[in-house]
This record gives structure tokens, C-alpha cells and sequence, in this order.
């Protein structure tokens, strides 16, 4: 069960400690603390976890500090869509707003390689008013002898680049721990010129113990990727303990499942969940159409076939989009054959722009 205090309550107040006090005295249940801080206001959550089959929800809903009482099922408690939930799906970091409505373009490249490629993307980015960017640092490397990212060594450039161009907020996947305080040591040095949101990629979406420490901390929000060969329900669930460690600030990303099935696509697209995860769960949806289609070909109609699988999301209601470009693929250390090309930028922007005004025409057709 769930409990919804009025906005704003003061930790401090008599109404406050009396609500808790009643919550924590019921028998066989243990109470968690959960404090969002939205634009306008403050908003705390309280989970009676346990034995809530038998308690009475007027009874919790008449005490002095709670707005409302939610009956939460076991799937995605804090994360999930539950019965009467009205509560709202996204955040706002560094400036950007993020849910299930809107859409971000988060253009950029795969992996760092040189401080004059990061400069020409960034500044293409900001041609297009674009704030935001992803630039890949640690990189987990199928091959032990593959290029595995410049590490915190390009992390002052980056950072640097990104201040210089106004981008506000940069996915950059960490793969251990100690990745957090090397980004966050880096940006207080330099006056937090930006943003980062921590991606955990799809090899460690079950990496429990990095997901906990991912959790823990709430500075930066996180962008988790689907398992690529895992079932939703398990992906969702580590999303969640993101979100059960104190975190909630949680995009989803789709980005292809690893079948033979989908070849000659390097995985199989799977943006048929978009909608599917948006009714699941209150996370805004991301879908990686770059990792899912693994090459750069055009179909016929001249349209790159990674721009027909960013459509097929974006129609779909995709709130992000994370996309691989590179001013010189056949350079780039790290997957170079799916890297869209600078020329493309613009006529990508516009499509992707489109195609979520489609999505927003396609639904009110549905509105009663
Ligand atoms: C990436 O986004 O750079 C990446 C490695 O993706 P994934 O974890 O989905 O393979
Ligand atoms: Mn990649």
C-alpha cells in the first residue's frame, strides 16, 4: 500500500509525526520513505510493505498528513502503474524535462575517441538547439583487446565541450561504482559545466550490486537498457531496484533483443513495447534504434533503415531517442557501421520531430 502525503509537508510538523508514527506501529508491516522533488513542489510517498492485506485504506487515508491511499500491486511497486495511480511519470534534470509526453534526442557518439570529433558533434548539436547528447567513455567490449573507452581520461574534454555548447545533459554508460564519483569528482572540479545521466547498458541489466549503488545515489537519473535476452518482466524488475534503493529518476530503454531472428539486424527491434512499458510503468520510454538496426544502409526510398526504426518507436509514443553519429565513421573506435553521418543530422532531427507530432495527432483520435 502506498500512501501519498499532501505536497510540501514539513518533515518537522506535528501532522507528519503522528501519520508515521500510526504507520510504523502497524503490526507486520515496515514503512520506506520516499521523497520526490518535483519543479513546483515536494512530494512524499510512504510503502507499507508486508503484511497490507488487511488494513484499511479510509483509516490510513484520514490521517492528518496523508492527501491519498493507493492499493500498490507486487510488480513494480514504486515504479509501476497501479490501480487509481494519478501520480506523474517523469523529472526534471539540469534544465530538461523528461516523461511520458515529451521527447528528447539524445544524438552523439558511441564511444569518445578524439577531443575534435567530440567538438564537431556537440557543436552540430547546438546548431539544432539540441541540449542534449550521448558520449560513451567506459564501454564493456565483447573482445578483452577491443578498445574499452578512454575512460576518465576524456571526461574534462567532454565535459568542457558540452558546457561550451550548452548541451545540459550527456547518457554515458558506467560499467563499475567507481565510474559514479569519477563523472561527479570531474564535474564539481569544473563547476558542473553539464550534465550526466548514468546509463547501465544491456549486459548489465541484472548487475544487482551496480544497479544498488546506481540507486543509492540521486544525483544524476539513470538510463537503464533492456536485457537483450532477458524476458520484460525481468528488465522491468531491474529498473526497480533502482527505483527501491532511492532512486526513481529512471528512463527504459528499448534496443533490440539478440536473436538470429533478426538478422541481418544486429538485434531484433523491439519498439513494439513502447506503449506496452509506458502502461506498465510511469517511466518515460526510450528506444536505442542504433544498437537495435547496427548499420547505417538506406532502404530504397533513400530513408536509413535506423531512421525507419527510430520512426516506428516515435509513432509509437518514444519519449527519448538514443542514436549513434560520427563525424568520420569509417575513424570511429566503436561501432563506426552504424554511425549516422554529420549530413544527416538535420534531416534526422526533422523526421524524428514529425513523427512525434504524429504520434501526438494519433491520439486524440482515441480521446472521447
Ligand atoms: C551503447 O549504447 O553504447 C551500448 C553499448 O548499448 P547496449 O548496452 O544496448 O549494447
Ligand atoms: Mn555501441
Amino acid at each position: 500500500m502506498l500512501a501519498i502525503l499532501h505536497p510540501d509537508t514539513p518533515l518537522d510538523s506535528d501532522a507528519y509525526r503522528h501519520t508515521l508514527q500510526f504507520l510504523e506501529n502497524l503490526p507486520g508491516v515496515s514503512v520506506r520513505v520516499h521523497e520526490i522533488q518535483g519543479a513546483q513542489q515536494k512530494l512524499t510517498e510512504v510503502y507499507l510493505l508486508g503484511d497490507t492485506k488487511s488494513l484499511d485504506k479510509d483509516e490510513i487515508a484520514a490521517l492528518p498528513a496523508v492527501e491519498r491511499v493507493i492499493r500498490i500491486s507486487d510488480d513494480y511497486r514504486i515504479l509501476g502503474r497501479h490501480r487509481d495511480d494519478r501520480r506523474q511519470t517523469g523529472f526534471t534534470y539540469n534544465g530538461v524535462h523528461f516523461d511520458q509526453d515529451n521527447l528528447n534526442v539524445f544524438a552523439g557518439l558511441c564511444a569518445v575517441d578524439t577531443p575534435e570529433h567530440v567538438e564537431i558533434m556537440m557543436r552540430a548539436l547546438a546548431e539544432h538547439h539540441q541540449p542534449c547528447t550521448r558520449m560513451g567513455a567506459y564501454k564493456p567490449r565483447t573482445n578483452p583487446y577491443s578498445f574499452q573507452g578512454h575512460g576518465k581520461g576524456c571526461l574534462p574534454y567532454v565535459f568542457e565541450t558540452a558546457g561550451k555548447h550548452g548541451i545540459r545533459v550527456i547518457a554515458m554508460e558506467i560499467t563499475h561504482e567507481s565510474h559514479i564519483e569519477e563523472i561527479d569528482e570531474c564535474l564539481e572540479k569544473l563547476g558542473r559545466p553539464t550534465g550526466v545521466m548514468l546509463q547501465v547498458g544491456t549486459r548489465n541489466t541484472q548487475n544487482f550490486e551496480l544497479l544498488k549503488a546506481i540507486g543509492r545515489q540521486k544525483d544524476y537519473p539513470v538510463l537503464l537498457k533492456r536485457g537483450f535476452g532477458i524476458t520484460l518482466n525481468e528488465s522491468l524488475n531491474a529498473a526497480e531496484y533502482l527505483a527501491s534503493e532511492g532512486n526513481a529518476n529512471v528512463i527504459f530503454c528499448l534496443r533490440g533483443m539478440k536473436t538470429e531472428a533478426g538478422q541481418p539486424h544486429r538485434n531484433m527491434v523491439d519498439f513494439a513495447h513502447v506503449p506496452t512499458v509506458k502502461r506498465l510503468t510511469r517511466m518515460p520510454v526510450c528506444i536505442d534504434p542504433s544498437h537495435s538496426v547496427g548499420t547505417r544502409e538506406r532502404a530504397p526510398d533513400g530513408i536509413p533503415e535506423v531512421m525507419h526504426a527510430t520512426a516506428q518507436g516515435v509513432i509509437a509514443g518514444a519519449n527519448m531517442v538514443l542514436v549513434d553519429f560520427h563525424p568520420k565513421p569509417e575513424k570511429a573506435l566503436v561501432d563506426g557501421p552504424q554511425a549516422l553521418v554529420m549530413d544527416e543530422l538535420p534531416a534526422y532531427l526533422e523526421d524524428v520531430a514529425q513523427c512525434h507530432e504524429l504520434w501526438k495527432k494519433r491520439r486524440t483520435l482515441y480521446q472521447a
